[in-house]
């Protein structure tokens, strides 16, 4: 069979532990077999971003901007128990927050839905997709432990010589203080990444904050938001027959549980945070859970929800062969070649992910998964719990079937 080829490269960034095995697995038998792969490659390993004083994962970032499509492995997020384990010199940031800010998107996440693992929610039949804001607010933060009493002020010193100052709170005892921010030119770019990515998936889109609570702060996203839907969205959403939808958090809250759904949920950076956590929970497995980083100017940087499945990892040393699920780090790469496709006008490219993608359903679908799946099974057949390896060599069987076809 002759290899698809590619024109432009996908920044691939490589990763840790499990999901830095997985990531070889799938390349070397999904993948190279298939595609003539081109990549410009970035180690984003935590070894490598210590050996380069974490430069590797501003290089990979900027490599993005550069071509357009990346796929990230997942990576760990040093803590003091990883300086000490990987001899850090430094409590290096998160590659993930890293990227964000230099590329200043929003993430979608959206559940990889498979017959006989039903959601949690039994109303769910279509997924949830939770866009993401990934800039600013509690994460970018200054905090403060207040030792004791004391007064605290908001100022604000303008470069026009428009300040202002208010109390925030006169302190009788000890406390914590925070001060977090966000800028009108991340919320629009965040407002306009949910628009369009509604419009390329022709889903609704529903926008949520706490805005009869905080009047200045999440008030302007809201208004952020209808104004670039009215100005610039609008007429696309009613030639579509798509909605946008503004309501509270707590309203969105009850209303996603009694939805159907098939819409996306925009959210603030922690919000989403947390419900594309309970989200994907709820849907059967964080590893069934697809993400993507699209920033304002359209680019993508695709990539599993979950982390690097450290406990398999250690396993995996020990010489066991651990059934770790490998279905999000491959949708992953479909997501990235899919895209990379659309770009170039290669369509061959977007057929071969979706091929490799349907294998990878209709795989579990027959009954062969991996065991975090098995445990949720609620299909006809019985669930045949297998290794990584063998469920990978059970996917390509069934992919080679469908490339022949
Ligand atoms: P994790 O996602 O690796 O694991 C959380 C739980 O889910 C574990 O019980 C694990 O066994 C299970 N799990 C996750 N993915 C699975 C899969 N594919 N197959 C089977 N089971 C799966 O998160 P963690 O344990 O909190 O973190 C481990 C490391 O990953 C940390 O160093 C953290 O910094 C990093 N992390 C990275 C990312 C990222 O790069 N996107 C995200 C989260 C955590």
């Amino acid at each position: 069979m002759k290899k698809i080829q590619m024109s432009t490269p996908l920044v691939e960034m490589d990763g840790d532990e499990m999901t830095r095995i997985l990531w070889q697995q799938i390349k070397e038998e999904l993948l190279l077999p298939y595609v003539e792969l081109k990549t410009v490659y970035f180690d984003l390993g935590l070894p490598e971003r210590e050996k380069t004083a974490d430069r590797v994962t501003v290089e990979a970032a900027e490599a993005t901007k550069q071509y357009g499509v990346a796929v990230k492995c997942a990576t760990i997020t040093p803590n003091q128990q990883r300086v000490e384990e990987y001899q850090l010199t430094e409590m290096w940031k998160s590659p993930n927050g890293t990227i964000r800010s230099i590329l200043d998107g929003t993430v979608f996440r959206a559940p990889i839905m498979v017959r006989g693992v039903s959601p949690v929610v039994k109303t769910w039949k279509k997924p949830i997709t939770i866009a993401r804001h990934a800039y600013g607010d509690v994460y970018k933060a200054t905090e403060y432990r207040v030792p004791g009493p004391g007064v605290a002020e908001l100022v604000f010193a303008g470069a026009d010589g428009r300040d202002f100052r208010q109390t925030i709170y006169e302190f009788e005892c000890a406390g914590v203080l925070q001060g977090q921010y966000n800028k009108d030119s991340s919320i629009v770019s965040f407002a306009r990444s949910c628009f369009q990515y509604a419009v390329d998936t022709r889903q609704d889109l529903w926008f949520s904050t706490k805005d009869t609570i905080s009047k200045k702060y999440d008030h302007t996203f809201k208004d952020i938001f209808q104004e670039i839907f009215e100005k610039e969205y609008q007429a696309r959403f009613e030639a579509l027959g798509i909605t946008y939808f503004y309501t509270l958090i707590d309203d969105a809250v009850a209303r996603v549980i009694r939805s159907k759904g098939g819409f996306i949920w925009a959210c603030k950076n922690y919000d989403g945070d947390v419900m594309s956590d309970m989200v994907s929970t709820a849907f059967g497995s964080l590893a069934m859970m697809t993400s993507v980083l699209v920033s304002p100017d359209g680019k993508y940087e695709y990539e599993a929800a979950h982390g690097t499945v450290t406990r398999h990892y250690y396993k995996y040393l020990e010489g066991e062969n651990p059934s770790t699920n490998p279905m999000a780090t491959l949708f992953a790469w479909t997501g990235a070649l899919r895209k990379r496709g659309e770009l170039d006008g290669i369509a061959a490219l977007g057929e071969f992910a979706d091929k490799l993608e349907r294998a990878s359903i209709e795989t579990i679908e027959s009954g062969i998964m991996t065991k975090d799946l098995a445990g949720l099974w609620e299909g006809e057949t019985p669930a045949t719990a297998v290794d990584t390896g063998v469920f990978l060599q059970s996917i390509k069987l069934r992919l080679e079937k469908q490339l022949e076809a």
